[in-house]
């Protein structure tokens, strides 16, 4: 049995809580939150949104990469959002190890050879909001009157500390 089972499970559980409601495709706050997938950073109660409010773009890290800017242009120009939130967290999985040291764990383990991929870790969380919200600011795919936002959020408290641009 895999865990999938429990989730099946669940969701019964939760379409009861639902019901029906049609919600706007739109976010209503118009506004794209780009975040790291760990499991302990739940946005939508740590920032007070409700279905329906706001994108939640995830991946390793929080990082913008090329994918997130394709989400990004379609959030913004399909879908009417005008503003961004970089928000990475305390104790992120990509600041564990190198470029290097997994480029030989993954040859080791899986048999392949990764030596040009940059999974994009960091060592310094402050300095990785910086650096991705400079990505956005850079984009010819961003127009400048995006308003973008970056911040910090410790898996400890639950508080969320801004990071201004460099
Ligand atoms: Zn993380």
């Amino acid at each position: 049995m895999s865990y999938f089972d429990n989730f099946m499970k669940a969701n019964r559980a939760y379409v009861d809580l639902h019901g029906t409601a049609h919600l706007p495709l739109k976010p209503k706050t118009r506004v794209a939150i780009v975040t790291c997938m760990d499991s302990r950073l739940h946005v939508a109660p740590a920032l007070g949104l409700a279905l329906g409010d706001a994108h939640i773009l995830r991946n390793a890290g929080g990082r913008v990469t090329d994918d997130v800017i394709r989400s990004l242009v379609i959030s913004e120009q399909q879908l009417g959002t005008s503003e961004i939130v970089v928000l990475h967290h305390t104790d992120c999985g990509a600041q564990t190890f190198t470029n290097e040291e997994f480029a030989q764990q993954l040859k080791r383990d899986l048999a392949v050879d990764v030596k040009d991929r940059d999974f994009l870790p960091f060592e310094d969380v402050e300095d990785s909001v910086r650096e991705d919200m400079a990505i956005l600011k850079n984009s010819p795919l961003i127009p400048d009157d995006i308003v973008i936002s970056g911040a910090v959020y410790d898996v400890d408290t639950g508080r969320i500390k801004v990071v201004k641009e460099s």
